[in-house]
């Protein structure tokens, strides 16, 4: 017989056994056997090392009596040899004999090598199972990873097999913050609990896969329509919101989660993933925290990006373009500091349009210069003319600029140019940036920002809490503003975990000597929150929405907002 030693169970368990026994009893009593009290063939297997001869004492000895009850014949002589590996007992190989019998030494040396044999084909089989499980397994999370999750797919979507397969695509939103801020051991922490959320809350059989950073995709087993896995992943949302206690700080982090089908013989896994990942994008643009069905739809938004890349050609000469103005308020006293320059587009047939839907389309079509410095031109020109009439003049003048403008030549020079062309005071005009774009080319930003800073003019981080963190440069890059991302703000009222964050970031802007202003101010929550802890600066709809120039310029001469709440708690 071959047993196996089940060191966490303290347990023998039969694996195999020649001649097998007939009229076996069920339990088989000795199929598992616990160390602990058991018989000393049984005992001494957990950590001999060496060959063990038993000549049990007929009638007395409970093995004897199962041997003879199982078997029908009385046992006399058992060699048990131990398998060894390393240190470790793995388990023991034993040999009967009905009856009495001397066992000679080379038999023993025999068996003794048939033992090592043994343990080492069972060392190779661990050791190719243990690389087999590293080439399909997620280290932080013990999921199955990208690889794992492609040939699932592709065995699932093979002509033939059930259909339809679903995928849910998860996308945890501004997790990136939990790592920036409250540092990698608690992000890498936080992402385990979610994996074992996702775990606990999946089917046993569903294929749960890691794709890296804070993206998961389930794959529930055999075949389900877009209901039901609608409602799994509305089961797992509600798992995954829930708080995460991390050092004494409560965490939630909602996702984006995004659930797509494909037919087997049909689809490919590409189809299928391509799908899920374009839904959970519709899922994050349409703000976050939400479940997003693929739907034919989709396909049409890719369209609409044709069709604005089309018309986006003739709009800078059509004078298409026009300029909204958000004011931002010290919300103390409702005093307005600063002018946000924000683009929107007078579509011929789609009305107008958000900055989001073009201005990454402009990009990828080269037009993001050119749309710049129409921006940046009708901005200060606006506001030129404002401070020309006694207006504005403590204000500051934001405008944004696109990572694509920033690293391109004589992007500077334009700058100097135009605040030269409008008589502006450089420090009255403050360019804002995002945070990715800093650190994904920081030798060409830092050569760009010190340029800026030599023309005089203000640099603002934007966004900040969701980019790459540029927290390793802020000490050595001519910044002057950190603008803490809406998503932080808007729930601030209610949201521990935001308050974490955006408590990180006010200490930080403090200890570099940085402006700080809270964007997506909408609720009085989140107003006297941000008050309490020091950051009075803000923007947000609560205090006003975008306006046209021309109400910002009546706005500007008034000088304040009426704050409507009151900052002494
Ligand atoms: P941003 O720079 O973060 O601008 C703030 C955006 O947040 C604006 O959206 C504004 O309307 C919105 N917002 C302000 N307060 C609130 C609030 O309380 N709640 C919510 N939910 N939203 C609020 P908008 O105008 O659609 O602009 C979107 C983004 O487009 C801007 O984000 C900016 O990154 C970009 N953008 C706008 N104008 C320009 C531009 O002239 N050039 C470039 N390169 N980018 C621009
Ligand atoms: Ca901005
Ligand atoms: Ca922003």
């Amino acid at each position: 017989f071959l047993r196996h030693n089940d060191h966490e169970l303290r347990a023998s368990k039969l694996i195999a056994e020649w001649p097998v026994r007939e009229n076996v009893p069920d339990p088989d009593p000795i199929g598992v056997v616990h160390f602990e009290g058991a018989d000393p063939v049984f005992a001494l297997a957990e950590h001999a090392k060496e060959i063990h001869i038993f000549r049990p004492e007929p009638a007395t000895d409970e093995f004897q009596r199962l041997i003879e009850e199982s078997s029908g014949v009385p046992a006399s002589t058992v060699a048990a040899v131990p398998l060894v590996s390393g240190e470790i007992t793995t388990g023991v190989l034993g040999f009967v004999k009905y009856g009495d019998r001397q066992w000679h030494p080379d038999e023993l040396n025999a068996l003794k090598a048939i033992a090592s044999l043994f343990a080492q084909v069972q060392a190779r089989v661990e050791a190719e199972e243990r690389l087999r499980y590293l080439a399909e397994h997620d280290d932080l999370t013990g999921l199955h990873n990208r690889r794992a999750l492609l040939a699932h797919l592709d065995a699932r979507l093979a002509a033939g097999q059930p259909g339809p397969v679903s995928a849910l695509y998860f996308d945890l939103d501004r997790l990136k913050a939990v790592n920036d801020y409250l540092g990698h051991t608690v992000g890498d922490w936080f992402i385990r609990v979610l994996a074992e959320r996702l775990r606990e809350g999946a089917g046993p059989d569903d294929l749960i896969a890691r794709l890296g950073g804070d993206e998961f995709v389930v794959v529930p087993s055999g075949p389900v329509d877009a209901d039901a896995a609608l409602e799994l992943a509305n089961r797992l949302r509600s798992r995954l919101q829930q708080q995460v206690c991390v050092d004494g700080e409560m965490l939630t982090r909602t996702a984006s989660i995004g659930v797509a089908q494909g037919t087997p013989g049909r689809d490919t896994t590409s189809d299928l993933l391509r799908r899920a990942d374009q839904a959970v994008l519709t899922a994050k643009s349409a703000g976050g925290n939400q479940i997003t069905v693929f739907t034919d739809d989709m396909s049409l938004e890719a369209e609409f990006r044709n069709d604005i890349e089309l018309h986006l050609q003739s709009v800078i000469q059509d004078e298409a373009l026009l300029l909204h103005f958000l004011p931002e308020v010290d919300m103390r006293t409702g005093e307005i500091l600063a002018t946000e320059a924000l683009v929107r587009w007078h579509h011929p047939t789609r009305g107008l349009l958000a900055p989001d839907t073009f201005i990454g389309v402009a990009e990828s079509v080269n037009l993001a210069g050119e749309l710049g410095r129409w921006v940046m031109r009708t901005a200060c020109g606006e506001f030129a003319k404002w401070r020309a009439e006694g207006i504005g003049l403590d204000a500051v003048l934001r405008i944004n600029v696109s990572p694509v403008q920033l690293v391109t030549d004589g992007f500077v020079a334009s700058v100097a140019d135009i605040i030269d062309e409008f008589g502006l005071d450089g420090s009255s005009v403050c360019l804002e940036i995002t945070e990715s774009v800093v650190v994904q080319d920081i030798k060409t930003t830092r050569i760009t920002l010190e340029g800026l800073n030599e023309v005089g003019v203000q640099v603002a981080i934007d966004d900040f809490g969701t980019g790459y963190s540029v927290l390793s440069h802020l000490k050595t890059l001519p910044v002057d503003t950190l603008k803490i991302d809406k998503g932080f703000v808007q729930d601030l009222g209610n949201s521990p975990g935001d308050l974490a964050i955006v408590r990180a970031i006010i200490a930080l802007a403090e200890a570099f000597g940085l402006q700080l202003v809270a964007e997506g101010v909408e609720t009085e929550a989140a107003a006297l929150t941000l008050l309490r802890h020091g950051c009075h600066r803000a923007q947000g709809f609560l205090l006003s929405r975008p306006i046209p120039s021309n109400e910002m310029r009546e706005l500007l001469a008034r000088g304040r907002i009426p704050m409507r709440f009151s900052a002494t708690p």
